[in-house]
């Protein structure tokens, strides 16, 4: 059976609202004789009426056909799933090839690169809100799975039956809970259902995937309702068992008031706060629990040599224990975000505005998490102030 069909006057998408270098893509490709559609998240969000984040693109031309089309302006990449990054200025978008998948299948997916047709290529998708294409020549948008109706009635299905969906790849269900974080649809029971009885099976996915979903929900203003979600469906404790233990624990309220806040602020600005931030702000609230836990049990004032050595031990502490390991990297400005604090607003005594620090990218950094801090605790107000005065002078 052919797709359902929607014109301008059912989605009432306008071609304005595509992205223009998306569109010329596009176009270039159907030149050839290929066919092309926008695909994915654009397509869901434009019908959703929210700005899109990226456009991705599905063809019938080959990874191959793409690069020759393209020229140096594309990179073919990926092993599992291999597609074209094509760059139009300082955009990257995405072209992938239509690819058959096998719905029925309960084996993990080692390789997706089988190709197909379009319909081939909306089935093997994940949810039917995501497997719509957009046809910019027609202005029509194709639906082979409902996902339009879906979109409308604000529900979250999977594609095939969903707990064989969620063994061939785990990270659907870590992707599940982020669609409900930022649109707050239902989710149909039979997916409700395979959520609970396939949750072991993410220690089976990539690590770095499931990561690189988190760190997308911490960067969405949607984080608080993502951890809510984690932690209720117990991902949080299986992926990341320090978080959990602090996320559910009596100081609940304080680890999610830092989560409010990142998301206030990134929704405000528009703009994405360093990951390094993002994970401080998720470790601060427990470094500052357990260092009133050391002073108390010391009895005595903690120096800075003390703070070092917590924070020290609690990254390395939260490193070890997550599925998914922090970068490197992330993990070393995080620290000295952290450390930095204590410096900004000492345990005693007034802070010395002229204090040197590592260098000024992590000084900046680490100002702006001052800044978070304040926005939690008035009291910080004037300290924040009082910095960001030094700095400018
Ligand atoms: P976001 O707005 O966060 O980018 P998205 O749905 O666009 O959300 P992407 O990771 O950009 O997510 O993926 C683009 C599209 O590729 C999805 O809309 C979906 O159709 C398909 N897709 C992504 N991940 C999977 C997966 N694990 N299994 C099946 N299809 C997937
Ligand atoms: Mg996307």
């Amino acid at each position: 059976m052919g797709p359902k069909i929607y014109t301008e006057t059912d989605h009432r998408i306008k071609s304005g609202d595509v992205d223009k270098d998306a569109l010329e893509v596009i176009f270039r490709l159907k030149s050839a004789g290929h066919t092309a559609y926008l695909v994915g998240g654009g397509v869901r969000d434009l019908l959703l009426q929210k700005q899109p984040k990226d456009f991705d693109i599905s063809t019938s031309a080959r990874p191959e056909q793409i690069r020759e089309l393209f020229g140096r302006r594309c990179l073919l990449i990926g092993q599992r799933f291999r597609l074209a990054h094509v760059r139009m200025g300082n955009k990257v978008l995405e072209v992938s090839t239509f690819r058959a998948g096998d719905a029925s299948s309960s084996s993990l997916i080692l390789s997706d690169n089988r190709w197909g047709t379009p319909e081939e290529d909306v089935l093997r998708r994940d949810f039917t809100i995501n497997a719509l294409f957009y046809d910019p020549t027609t202005h029509t948008v194709l639906d082979y799975v409902g996902g339009y109706d879906d979109i409308h009635h604000r529900l979250l299905r999977s594609i095939g039956d969903p707990s064989a969906r969620f063994k061939q790849d785990p990270v659907r269900m870590i992707r599940l809970l982020k669609f409900r974080a930022r649109f707050g649809f239902e989710v149909e029971q039979k997916c409700e259902r395979a959520l609970h009885s396939c949750q072991e099976e993410i220690l089976k996915s990539a690590p770095a995937r499931v990561l690189e979903e988190v760190f997308k929900m911490l960067e969405s203003g949607y984080a608080a309702n993502f951890f809510t979600l984690m932690s209720q469906s117990c991902f949080l404790e299986i992926l990341f068992p320090c978080f959990h233990h602090f996320f559910c624990g009596p100081s609940k309220e304080i680890a999610f008031g830092y989560l409010d806040i990142i998301d206030k602020m990134q929704q405000e600005s528009g703009k994405t706060l360093d990951r390094a931030e993002l994970l401080a702000a998720l470790v601060f609230p427990i470094l500052e629990q357990e260092l009133i836990a050391l002073s108390e049990d010391r009895q005595m004032a903690l120096n800075f040599g003390d703070i070092m050595h917590l924070t020290n031990s609690l990254l390395r502490g939260i490193t070890t224990s997550s599925f998914a390991h922090f970068p490197k990297k992330i993990v070393a400005i995080t620290h000295n975000i952290l450390t930095a604090q204590y410096r900004l607003t000492p345990l005693s005594g007034r802070p010395r505005f002229h204090a040197r620090f590592s260098s000024q990218h992590d000084f900046r950094l680490a100002l702006n998490f001052l800044n978070i801090r304040s926005q939690l605790n008035p009291d910080l107000q004037e300290l924040y102030l009082g910095w960001k005065k030094a700095h400018h002078q």
